[in-house]
């Protein structure tokens, strides 16, 4: 846009009254989350600042300084304050005799069990850098201990990412530090990140608010934590892998009762409990919010009612000899009383959850009328750790009725609706053209009807996406929406689409970052899922190409052949009347999916020999989108975005 784009505006009266009514609302002298948050503090860095070996900041808690007022700004629901001031708690903690954490330096906690003659990891942050800094903090109070196992609690990346930043592949290869993970645990980690991987990272920017400013008026947490780190991500795949429902091992001295938990939080994951040390580790099915059936930067919907089913066999069978509840995310929950109280509590949320919307579903309300009506119980609405800092009843409910019945609310004026460009000019046309719509638009954000000029205005911006005056309406209708939001990912969303409504979309991130790590971990069948998803349909139009591929040092052979823009393969099959046969070894195929080297530079350096006719495979790896992460969100895709994909790109 021409003019310099205006900046995040005040809290609107309606607004300020909103959030002032909260504070009446909610039990705020209840203050025991403030002491469980600094209870056990070891030691703390003044300033938790890490930067790479680059000189680049991946972390800092320097720019929450303004969370030191107790009181929340206009512009802050004040009980997301509240939780913001919560996740500031940051270093060193005892959770119990043998079992401390390491807060506030990543969006997760890392944490450290002293075993006979080491110390055992749970979950080293998103990345190498914070991972290291925080262990050693640890180091430097306890003295330095080594690393005899990691546990992996579950397959998103803020559980293993920094695991290169504690232990190096020579330990675990030499069996000097097991790892241990949860069933499924590597196929889940790896088909989350390839497939959906850039629409994902491009979209949890809007659920983590990372590339928002911090500050009253813009990003002040994350709901389960401040934000996440931005260093190396890495995996080191597990040695030691729990199947059964239920396992005991001792590792070093320490005996844990694994619990598996599959289709909760993440579809793999597991409970830890350590009957000697009468502790239990949730994992992150239970922690001090409302979590995700559904994040909103996307993934496919979890099972709300498997997750209450777990907690409730955790309560019953580890309740009773449990003195403290923690998780890999906030802070723990001490006395068996009070243990028993939060377990019970975040098992009835997610089954509370689940049945009033399935319930609401069997009467016939479509999705969107359930998550307007459904509110926590009034016995549990002034607990604090069921409130919906991170997931929100609202898109949850929507989650659990697309679980079962999908996106189509069975309404056939909503079958096939026009696309939003198209609808969008219909609807400007309807409303009397662009300048009316915002005239009322105006009138309705006097009355602090802000969902629906929301709403409105991005009909107009679909429309004309040069509408400055809509964008600004927009996305002053967006930050209000902010401003006022209890969930953290809800600010986030709203904050940073009202900023690319002023500013338009950065274009400084070119490509999803892919960890090399995560590609080593493919297997061949996601490589060619891979290769399939990147094919541009348009241009492969009328091909026929055939490919045999051999790995030679894996001793397996696949066909792929691209028919009818398809491209389907078959493990371990050969076709005689392929058009080509690539032969090549398992690391060439990491330095191609990785970028490293370009497929014709592979074939003149060796790395890959082509038999038969070499120009289809060039051909083929014509046909494959490159994906920009930076894609519009609040206004029209630009068309064509996408670079064609060069051979051997
Ligand atoms: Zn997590």
């Amino acid at each position: 846009m021409a003019t310099p784009a205006p900046g995040p505006k005040d809290a609107s009266p309606i607004t300020a009254a909103l959030n002032r009514a909260v504070l009446d609302a909610l039990p705020f002298g209840d203050t025991q989350d403030f002491d469980d948050a600094r209870r056990g503090l070891l030691a703390a860095s003044p300033e938790v600042e890490i930067r790479n070996a680059q000189g680049r900041v991946v972390w800092t808690l320097r720019d929450y300084a303004f969370l030191a007022d107790e009181r929340a700004p206009a512009t802050v629901n004040p009980s997301l304050w509240r939780q913001a001031r919560l996740n500031l708690h940051h270093g060193l903690f005892q959770v119990t005799d043998r079992i401390y954490q390491i807060r506030g330096f990543d969006i997760s906690n890392m944490t450290l069990i002293e075993s006979d003659h080491g110390v055992i990891v749970v979950d080293p942050l998103i990345s190498t850098e914070v991972a290291r800094a925080g262990f050693e903090l640890y180091t430097q109070h306890r003295g330095r201990r080594r690393i005899v196992a990691v546990i992996y609690s579950h397959s998103h990346t803020d559980h293993y990412g920094g695991v290169r930043g504690v232990v190096g592949d020579d330990d675990v290869s030499a069996g000097r530090v097991e790892i241990w993970a949860p069933d499924r645990f590597m196929q889940e980690v790896v088909t989350e990140n390839v497939l959906a991987g850039t629409a994902m990272v491009r979209r949890a920017l809007f659920q983590f608010g990372a590339t928002l400013p911090r500050g009253p008026r813009g990003q002040v947490d994350a709901g389960l934590g401040k934000v996440t780190s931005r260093g190396t991500v890495t995996l080191i795949p597990p040695t030691r892998i729990v199947t059964q429902p239920i396992e005991t091992h001792r590792i070093d001295g320490i005996e844990i009762v694994f619990q598996l938990t599959p289709e909760t939080e993440a579809p793999a994951e597991m409970h830890m409990f350590h009957p000697g040390l009468r502790a239990l580790n949730l994992a992150e099915n239970a922690t001090h919010n409302l979590h995700n059936i559904y994040p909103i930067r996307g993934a496919q919907a979890r099972d709300a009612n498997a997750w209450a089913k777990y907690l409730n066999e955790a309560l019953d069978r580890f309740g009773r000899d449990a003195d403290v509840a923690f998780a890999q995310h906030h802070w723990p929950v001490w006395g068996n009383g009070r243990v028993r109280e939060f377990l019970g509590q975040q098992r009835d949320l997610y089954k509370y959850l689940h049945d009033q919307t399935v319930r609401l579903m069997n009467h016939g309300y479509k999705s969107a009328e359930i998550a307007e009506r459904l509110a926590l119980p009034r016995s549990l609405g002034g607990t604090w750790h069921v409130r919906g800092y991170y997931g929100t009843l609202s898109h949850n409910a929507k989650s659990v009725y697309q679980r079962y019945i999908g996106w189509y609310d069975a309404n056939p004026a909503n079958l096939n609706p026009l696309p939003p460009v198209e609808r969008g000019r219909k609807y400007v046309e309807y409303m009397g053209g662009a300048d009316a719509a915002i005239r009322r638009a105006r009138e309705d954000f006097a009355r602090g009807e802000y969902r629906f000029v929301a709403e409105a205005m991005s009909h107009v911006v679909f429309a004309d996406p040069a509408n400055t005056e809509a964008r600004e309406l927009g996305a002053d209708a967006l930050e209000q929406l902010g401003y006022a939001a209890e969930s953290a990912t809800w600010r986030n969303a709203y904050l940073l689409g009202a900023l690319e409504l002023r500013q338009g979309v950065p274009g400084t991130i070119a490509r999803a970052p892919v960890s090399p790590d995560v590609v080593r971990a493919m297997s061949l069948d996601l490589f060619f899922d891979y290769l399939g998803v990147r094919i541009n349909a348009e241009k492969a139009d009328g091909l026929r190409i055939v490919v045999n591929w051999v790995f030679s040092d894996l001793d397996r052979c696949y066909v792929a052949s691209l028919e009818n823009s398809a491209l389907t393969y078959l493990a371990d099959r050969r076709s005689e009347g392929a058009d080509a046969t690539v032969t090549l070894e398992r690391a060439a195929l990491n330095r191609l999916v990785l970028r490293e080297v370009a497929f014709a530079d592979a074939v003149e350096r060796e790395l890959v020999r082509v038999e038969g006719d070499a120009g289809k495979v060039a051909r083929l790896f014509g046909l494959l989108d490159d994906f920009a992460l930076m894609f519009e969100v609040v206004e029209p895709r630009r068309e064509p975005r996408t670079a064609p994909g060069r051979p051997g790109s």
